[in-house]
């Protein structure tokens, strides 16, 4: 091996990757023309780095395969778990519905006790379920004025059934209940069926009345009751039976 070919080798991997002068590529072309062995060693040595590049070649395309099989997988994980949650939300949206319109747990309030023993099975069908928009709308000027009735502790028995009817049970007289001060109540409509001229009102209270020394005269609590209701001639609608669990 000839002194320049120990040089020409410790320039061929640079020569290799473009990475001589002009001068020095020129050189190393002039001497690959008479020489066989750099020539050989060049071979090798393109070889060798063509074998490196597809090696890493093939590694980044393994690489990006996993890459997007783990993907892939991940993907189809995320989905079906959105499918699934997806699908829980449903089914719970359209229970709160279907209990919002049909809210068959307040059978527990009326009682099995009472079912089909003090309210018939059609009065207690009417309680499952809210009834129309309009019909709720419409009973709601009974109930206000079952609110007033619960207020008015200041007449008598006979004032109180001028003024409100049926109602008047739940109006404090000051006839029997003397000198009362106030009076607590909550009122919640259940469930309105109006026809044409009568239907039906489902309603649910509670009710205290207190005496000025802080003492409870009366009251009642979750009462589920039922009014039925008739038009009068002026086309409103007035308290004509109470149904009330004794
Ligand atoms: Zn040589």
């Amino acid at each position: 091996m000839k002194n320049e070919c120990s040089i020409v080798r410790d320039i061929l991997p640079l020569y290799l990757e473009n990475m001589v002068s002009d001068e020095t590529e020129t050189f190393v072309k002039e001497h690959l023309k008479d020489c066989p062995e750099c020539t050989a060693e060049l071979e090798a040595l393109k070889a060798g780095s063509k074998i490196e590049k597809v090696s890493n070649e093939m590694r980044d395309s393994l690489e990006a395969e996993v890459m997007k099989c783990m993907k892939a997988v991940r993907k189809k994980f995320h989905k079906k778990a959105y499918r699934v949650a997806a699908v829980i939300a449903g089914i719970f949206i359209i229970v709160c519905v279907l209990l919002h319109f049909f809210p068959v747990y307040r059978m527990i309030d009326i009682g099995p006790m009472t079912m089909g023993n003090y309210y018939s099975g059609e009065q207690i069908a009417k309680a499952i379920s809210i009834g129309s928009a309009s019909d709720r709308r419409e009973a709601q000027a009974v109930l206000r004025l079952a609110d007033q009735a619960f207020h008015d502790v200041r007449h008598t028995s006979v004032e109180n059934e001028e003024k409100y009817g049926l109602l008047a049970r739940y109006a404090t007289d000051t006839d029997s209940y003397g000198d009362t001060a106030f009076n607590e109540h909550s009122l919640e409509l259940w469930s309105a069926h109006l026809g044409k001229d009568e239907g039906y009102i489902w309603v649910y209270y509670s009710s205290k009345t207190f005496n000025h020394d802080g003492s409870i005269a009366h009251g009642s609590r979750d009462i589920p009751s039922l009014w039925k209701v008739e038009r009068n001639g002026s086309g409103e609608w007035v308290v004509v039976q109470i149904y009330e669990h004794p």
